[in-house]
Protein backbone atom coordinates (compact mmCIF):
# COMPACT_ATOMS: atom_id res chain seq x y z
CA UNK A 1 0.00 0.00 0.00
CA UNK A 2 1.31 3.32 -0.96
CA UNK A 3 2.11 6.08 1.82
CA UNK A 4 0.38 9.31 1.76
CA UNK A 5 1.02 11.94 4.25
CA UNK A 6 -2.00 13.89 4.65
CA UNK A 7 -1.20 17.66 5.43
CA UNK A 8 -3.60 19.97 7.00
CA UNK A 9 -4.14 23.53 6.44
CA UNK A 10 -7.58 24.43 7.14
CA UNK A 11 -10.59 25.87 4.77
CA UNK A 12 -13.84 25.23 4.31
CA UNK A 13 -12.90 21.74 4.52
CA UNK A 14 -12.22 21.61 8.69
CA UNK A 15 -14.35 24.82 9.41
CA UNK A 16 -16.89 24.66 12.29
CA UNK A 17 -20.11 26.88 12.31
CA UNK A 18 -18.83 29.92 15.28
CA UNK A 19 -20.97 33.25 16.42
CA UNK A 20 -18.62 35.09 13.81
CA UNK A 21 -19.73 32.27 11.00
CA UNK A 22 -17.39 29.45 9.83
CA UNK A 23 -14.43 28.73 10.72
CA UNK A 24 -10.90 25.95 10.32
CA UNK A 25 -11.22 24.01 13.64
CA UNK A 26 -11.26 19.72 12.71
CA UNK A 27 -8.28 18.44 12.77
CA UNK A 28 -6.45 16.36 10.17
CA UNK A 29 -7.14 13.17 12.08
CA UNK A 30 -10.72 14.24 12.67
CA UNK A 31 -10.92 14.67 9.41
CA UNK A 32 -9.93 10.90 8.00
CA UNK A 33 -12.36 10.34 10.91
CA UNK A 34 -15.11 11.07 8.21
CA UNK A 35 -13.50 8.54 6.10
CA UNK A 36 -12.18 5.84 7.75
CA UNK A 37 -11.95 3.45 4.26
CA UNK A 38 -9.53 5.53 2.98
CA UNK A 39 -7.20 3.29 5.06
CA UNK A 40 -8.12 0.16 3.14
CA UNK A 41 -6.12 1.41 -0.01
CA UNK A 42 -3.30 3.30 1.50
CA UNK A 43 -1.44 4.41 4.65
CA UNK A 44 -1.66 7.85 6.04
CA UNK A 45 0.33 9.85 8.50
CA UNK A 46 -1.07 13.29 9.05
CA UNK A 47 0.20 16.63 9.99
CA UNK A 48 -1.66 19.55 10.81
CA UNK A 49 0.57 22.76 9.71
CA UNK A 50 -1.93 25.60 10.40
CA UNK A 51 -5.54 25.90 10.69
CA UNK A 52 -6.58 29.05 8.35
CA UNK A 53 -9.25 29.84 6.69
CA UNK A 54 -6.82 30.49 2.94
CA UNK A 55 -7.92 33.94 2.65
CA UNK A 56 -5.47 34.43 5.23
CA UNK A 57 -2.98 32.05 3.56
CA UNK A 58 0.30 33.94 2.34
CA UNK A 59 3.27 33.21 0.73
CA UNK A 60 5.29 32.37 3.79
CA UNK A 61 2.47 29.35 4.36
CA UNK A 62 3.26 28.14 0.46
CA UNK A 63 7.53 27.55 2.03
CA UNK A 64 5.88 26.07 5.02
CA UNK A 65 4.17 23.69 3.20
CA UNK A 66 7.28 22.76 0.44
CA UNK A 67 9.27 22.77 2.91
CA UNK A 68 7.42 20.25 5.02
CA UNK A 69 7.08 18.55 1.86
CA UNK A 70 10.67 18.17 1.31
CA UNK A 71 11.69 17.21 4.82
CA UNK A 72 9.33 14.44 3.97
CA UNK A 73 9.90 13.20 0.45
CA UNK A 74 11.45 9.93 0.87
CA UNK A 75 9.18 8.96 3.40
CA UNK A 76 6.25 9.20 1.57
CA UNK A 77 4.63 8.10 -1.76
CA UNK A 78 2.20 10.97 -2.51
CA UNK A 79 1.21 14.07 -0.64
CA UNK A 80 -2.58 15.31 0.06
CA UNK A 81 -2.85 18.97 1.29
CA UNK A 82 -6.32 19.56 2.50
CA UNK A 83 -6.86 23.80 1.90
CA UNK A 84 -9.42 26.42 1.54
CA UNK A 85 -10.60 27.13 -1.26
CA UNK A 86 -10.60 30.58 -2.13
CA UNK A 87 -6.73 30.53 -2.59
CA UNK A 88 -6.18 27.30 -3.35
CA UNK A 89 -5.34 27.83 -7.18
CA UNK A 90 -2.66 30.49 -5.81
CA UNK A 91 -1.11 28.01 -3.49
CA UNK A 92 -1.20 24.90 -6.37
CA UNK A 93 0.70 27.10 -8.30
CA UNK A 94 2.99 28.26 -5.98
CA UNK A 95 3.46 24.48 -5.14
CA UNK A 96 4.19 23.43 -9.05
CA UNK A 97 6.98 26.44 -8.77
CA UNK A 98 8.99 25.94 -5.34
CA UNK A 99 8.71 21.18 -6.14
CA UNK A 100 9.16 20.96 -9.85
CA UNK A 101 10.03 17.71 -11.49
CA UNK A 102 8.35 15.71 -8.52
CA UNK A 103 8.13 12.16 -9.47
CA UNK A 104 5.21 11.79 -6.65
CA UNK A 105 1.72 12.79 -6.43
CA UNK A 106 0.76 16.38 -4.75
CA UNK A 107 -2.56 16.63 -4.78
CA UNK A 108 -4.30 20.01 -3.17
CA UNK A 109 -7.82 19.87 -1.98
CA UNK A 110 -10.56 20.80 0.02
CA UNK A 111 -14.21 21.76 -0.33
CA UNK A 112 -17.45 23.78 -0.26
CA UNK A 113 -19.23 22.42 2.40
CA UNK A 114 -17.45 21.21 6.06
CA UNK A 115 -16.68 17.69 6.03
CA UNK A 116 -19.38 17.29 9.36
CA UNK A 117 -22.00 18.88 7.27
CA UNK A 118 -24.43 16.72 6.52
CA UNK A 119 -24.36 17.15 3.11
CA UNK A 120 -20.72 17.99 1.79
CA UNK A 121 -17.94 17.66 -1.02
CA UNK A 122 -15.99 17.15 1.24
CA UNK A 123 -15.83 12.91 1.75
CA UNK A 124 -15.78 12.75 -1.98
CA UNK A 125 -12.79 15.51 -2.58
CA UNK A 126 -10.63 13.84 -0.09
CA UNK A 127 -11.47 10.10 -0.76
CA UNK A 128 -11.16 11.00 -4.73
CA UNK A 129 -7.14 12.94 -3.70
CA UNK A 130 -5.88 10.33 -1.37
CA UNK A 131 -7.05 7.53 -4.68
CA UNK A 132 -5.27 10.00 -6.76
CA UNK A 133 -2.33 10.09 -4.62
CA UNK A 134 -2.04 6.44 -4.45
CA UNK A 135 -1.92 5.73 -8.20
CA UNK A 136 0.62 4.79 -9.99
CA UNK A 137 2.44 7.18 -12.14
CA UNK A 138 1.04 10.07 -10.92
CA UNK A 139 3.44 12.67 -10.13
CA UNK A 140 3.74 16.69 -9.89
CA UNK A 141 0.93 19.37 -8.16
CA UNK A 142 -2.82 18.59 -9.02
CA UNK A 143 -5.49 20.14 -7.38
CA UNK A 144 -8.46 17.77 -6.88
CA UNK A 145 -11.96 19.11 -6.96
CA UNK A 146 -15.27 17.20 -8.08
CA UNK A 147 -14.20 14.32 -10.19
CA UNK A 148 -10.93 16.58 -11.40
CA UNK A 149 -7.74 16.51 -11.24
CA UNK A 150 -6.48 20.08 -12.08
CA UNK A 151 -2.86 20.42 -13.05
CA UNK A 152 -1.59 23.01 -10.34
CA UNK A 153 -0.78 25.58 -12.64
CA UNK A 154 -3.99 25.63 -14.60
CA UNK A 155 -6.34 26.10 -11.96
CA UNK A 156 -8.83 28.37 -11.22
CA UNK A 157 -11.72 28.82 -8.64
CA UNK A 158 -14.77 29.71 -11.48
CA UNK A 159 -17.74 29.28 -8.90
CA UNK A 160 -18.18 30.95 -5.15
CA UNK A 161 -20.70 28.31 -4.02
CA UNK A 162 -21.30 24.94 -6.39
CA UNK A 163 -19.70 21.84 -5.52
CA UNK A 164 -17.81 22.17 -9.09
CA UNK A 165 -15.68 25.11 -8.04
CA UNK A 166 -12.75 24.95 -10.25
CA UNK A 167 -11.82 24.91 -14.04
CA UNK A 168 -8.45 24.00 -15.88
CA UNK A 169 -7.37 27.33 -17.74
CA UNK A 170 -6.54 26.90 -21.14
CA UNK A 171 -5.48 23.31 -20.51
CA UNK A 172 -7.32 19.77 -20.23
CA UNK A 173 -8.27 18.36 -17.15
CA UNK A 174 -5.72 16.01 -16.38
CA UNK A 175 -7.98 13.31 -14.86
CA UNK A 176 -11.52 12.71 -13.74
CA UNK A 177 -11.90 10.75 -10.80
CA UNK A 178 -15.14 8.60 -9.92
CA UNK A 179 -14.53 6.15 -7.40
CA UNK A 180 -12.21 3.72 -8.33
CA UNK A 181 -12.21 4.58 -11.90
CA UNK A 182 -9.31 7.00 -12.94
CA UNK A 183 -9.20 7.81 -16.03
CA UNK A 184 -5.76 10.04 -16.80
CA UNK A 185 -5.53 12.42 -19.82
CA UNK A 186 -2.38 14.47 -19.60
CA UNK A 187 0.45 13.92 -17.34
CA UNK A 188 1.74 16.89 -15.16
CA UNK A 189 5.23 16.98 -15.42
CA UNK A 190 7.85 16.71 -18.65
CA UNK A 191 10.20 14.69 -16.20
CA UNK A 192 13.32 16.58 -16.47
CA UNK A 193 15.63 15.21 -13.99
CA UNK A 194 14.65 14.64 -10.09
CA UNK A 195 12.80 17.08 -7.60
CA UNK A 196 13.91 20.53 -7.10
CA UNK A 197 12.63 22.65 -4.38
CA UNK A 198 12.98 26.28 -4.20
CA UNK A 199 13.10 28.07 -0.76
CA UNK A 200 12.84 31.81 -1.94
CA UNK A 201 9.71 34.00 -3.14
CA UNK A 202 10.02 37.40 -3.32
CA UNK A 203 5.79 38.72 -3.13
CA UNK A 204 6.48 42.19 -4.46
CA UNK A 205 3.81 41.58 -7.00
CA UNK A 206 0.63 43.55 -7.52
CA UNK A 207 -2.06 42.74 -10.22
CA UNK A 208 -3.94 45.90 -11.65
CA UNK A 209 -7.54 45.15 -13.07
CA UNK A 210 -7.98 47.45 -15.71
CA UNK A 211 -11.35 49.45 -15.85
CA UNK A 212 -12.92 52.26 -18.44
CA UNK A 213 -11.76 55.74 -17.02
CA UNK A 214 -8.79 54.59 -14.03
CA UNK A 215 -6.36 57.41 -13.98
CA UNK A 216 -3.07 56.37 -15.51
CA UNK A 217 -1.04 57.84 -12.28
CA UNK A 218 -1.80 54.59 -10.41
CA UNK A 219 1.42 53.00 -12.08
CA UNK A 220 3.29 55.43 -10.44
CA UNK A 221 1.87 54.58 -7.10
CA UNK A 222 2.38 50.75 -7.69
CA UNK A 223 5.82 51.19 -8.88
CA UNK A 224 6.75 52.65 -5.38
CA UNK A 225 6.04 50.01 -3.66
CA UNK A 226 6.05 46.82 -5.86
CA UNK A 227 8.95 45.68 -8.04
CA UNK A 228 6.52 43.57 -10.31
CA UNK A 229 2.69 44.30 -12.22
CA UNK A 230 0.41 42.32 -13.65
CA UNK A 231 -1.93 44.76 -15.73
CA UNK A 232 -5.33 42.64 -16.34
CA UNK A 233 -6.35 44.43 -19.53
CA UNK A 234 -9.03 43.54 -21.68
CA UNK A 235 -9.18 40.61 -24.73
CA UNK A 236 -6.11 40.20 -26.08
CA UNK A 237 -4.24 42.84 -23.95
CA UNK A 238 -4.58 46.13 -24.80
CA UNK A 239 -3.29 49.41 -22.90
CA UNK A 240 -5.30 52.25 -23.10
CA UNK A 241 -3.50 55.89 -24.60
CA UNK A 242 -6.25 57.90 -25.49
CA UNK A 243 -6.66 61.43 -24.49
CA UNK A 244 -6.16 62.55 -20.87
CA UNK A 245 -5.90 58.86 -19.71
CA UNK A 246 -2.63 57.67 -21.22
CA UNK A 247 -1.28 54.74 -19.64
CA UNK A 248 2.16 54.51 -21.63
CA UNK A 249 4.39 57.30 -20.45
CA UNK A 250 3.93 55.28 -16.82
CA UNK A 251 4.53 52.00 -18.59
CA UNK A 252 7.74 53.64 -20.01
CA UNK A 253 8.53 55.12 -16.51
CA UNK A 254 8.40 51.70 -14.83
CA UNK A 255 10.20 49.74 -17.06
CA UNK A 256 12.96 52.18 -17.19
CA UNK A 257 13.22 51.60 -13.14
CA UNK A 258 13.52 48.23 -13.93
CA UNK A 259 10.11 47.15 -12.79
CA UNK A 260 8.17 43.94 -14.62
CA UNK A 261 5.52 44.82 -16.08
CA UNK A 262 3.37 41.94 -17.74
CA UNK A 263 -0.09 42.48 -19.77
CA UNK A 264 -2.84 39.59 -19.17
CA UNK A 265 -6.21 39.58 -20.33
CA UNK A 266 -9.72 39.50 -17.69
CA UNK A 267 -11.10 37.04 -19.82
CA UNK A 268 -10.67 34.00 -18.57
CA UNK A 269 -10.42 31.58 -21.17
CA UNK A 270 -7.49 32.15 -24.31
CA UNK A 271 -5.31 34.56 -22.81
CA UNK A 272 -3.60 37.07 -24.08
CA UNK A 273 -2.09 37.78 -28.09
CA UNK A 274 -1.16 41.52 -27.51
CA UNK A 275 0.19 42.11 -30.96
CA UNK A 276 -2.86 42.03 -32.34
CA UNK A 277 -4.00 45.51 -31.95
CA UNK A 278 -2.61 48.57 -31.67
CA UNK A 279 -3.15 49.21 -28.35
CA UNK A 280 -1.54 46.26 -27.45
CA UNK A 281 1.67 46.24 -30.10
CA UNK A 282 2.53 49.48 -29.10
CA UNK A 283 2.78 48.46 -25.47
CA UNK A 284 4.71 45.34 -26.06
CA UNK A 285 7.24 46.49 -28.68
CA UNK A 286 8.26 50.25 -27.08
CA UNK A 287 9.02 49.10 -23.77
CA UNK A 288 10.49 45.58 -21.42
CA UNK A 289 7.04 44.83 -21.44
CA UNK A 290 6.18 41.01 -21.17
CA UNK A 291 2.65 39.31 -22.18
CA UNK A 292 1.22 36.52 -19.76
CA UNK A 293 -0.22 34.43 -22.55
CA UNK A 294 -2.24 31.65 -22.00
CA UNK A 295 -1.40 31.35 -18.65
CA UNK A 296 -3.90 31.96 -15.95
CA UNK A 297 -3.15 35.41 -13.92
CA UNK A 298 -2.89 33.31 -10.28
CA UNK A 299 -0.04 31.56 -12.09
CA UNK A 300 1.61 34.68 -13.47
CA UNK A 301 1.87 36.04 -10.06
CA UNK A 302 3.50 33.52 -8.23
CA UNK A 303 5.63 32.79 -10.94
CA UNK A 304 6.59 36.31 -10.82
CA UNK A 305 7.34 35.67 -7.14
CA UNK A 306 9.20 32.52 -7.52
CA UNK A 307 11.77 33.98 -10.02
CA UNK A 308 12.30 37.18 -8.68
CA UNK A 309 13.02 35.05 -5.21
CA UNK A 310 16.08 34.36 -7.61
CA UNK A 311 16.77 36.87 -9.66
CA UNK A 312 16.45 40.66 -10.41
CA UNK A 313 17.64 40.89 -14.21
CA UNK A 314 15.35 41.77 -16.58
CA UNK A 315 16.43 39.42 -19.49
CA UNK A 316 17.08 36.42 -16.85
CA UNK A 317 13.28 37.16 -15.51
CA UNK A 318 11.98 37.24 -18.91
CA UNK A 319 13.46 33.65 -20.22
CA UNK A 320 12.19 32.36 -16.66
CA UNK A 321 8.56 33.53 -17.26
CA UNK A 322 8.88 32.32 -20.56
CA UNK A 323 9.77 29.16 -19.61
CA UNK A 324 7.50 25.92 -19.15
CA UNK A 325 7.07 25.20 -16.05
CA UNK A 326 4.91 21.77 -15.38
CA UNK A 327 2.37 23.17 -18.70
CA UNK A 328 2.15 26.63 -17.21
CA UNK A 329 2.67 28.38 -20.64
CA UNK A 330 2.75 27.07 -23.96
CA UNK A 331 2.21 30.22 -26.42
CA UNK A 332 5.20 31.68 -26.17
CA UNK A 333 7.05 29.66 -24.17
CA UNK A 334 10.38 28.92 -25.25
CA UNK A 335 10.90 25.42 -26.58
CA UNK A 336 12.93 22.64 -25.29
CA UNK A 337 14.10 24.46 -21.93
CA UNK A 338 13.42 24.42 -18.15
CA UNK A 339 14.99 26.35 -15.88
CA UNK A 340 15.68 23.60 -13.31
CA UNK A 341 18.29 21.86 -16.09
CA UNK A 342 20.55 25.31 -16.18
N1 LIG B 1 -13.15 30.75 2.92
C1 LIG B 1 -12.85 29.35 2.76
C2 LIG B 1 -11.35 29.20 2.57
O1 LIG B 1 -10.84 29.49 1.54
C3 LIG B 1 -13.59 28.80 1.59
C4 LIG B 1 -13.38 27.33 1.32
O2 LIG B 1 -12.50 26.68 1.83
O3 LIG B 1 -14.18 26.80 0.51
O4 LIG B 1 -10.67 28.81 3.50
Amino acid sequence: MKRILLIATGGTIASVQTENGLAPASTAEELLSYIPEAREFCHISVRQLFSLDSTNVQPEHWIRISEEIREEYSHFDGFVITHGTDTMAYSAAALSYLIQNSEKPIILTGSQKPISAPITDARKNLMDSLRFASRDGVRGVYLVFDGKAILGTRARKIRSKSYSAFESINYPVAAFIDENRIIQYVDGEDRKGTVRFYHHLKPSVFVLKLIPGMEPEILQYIGERYDAIIIESYGVGGIPFYNKRNFLSGLENLTKRGKIVVIATQVMLEGSDAEVYEVGYKAVNSYNVLQAYDMTVEAAAVKLMWIMGQTGDFETVKEMFYTKVSQDILTGALPGKTVSEE
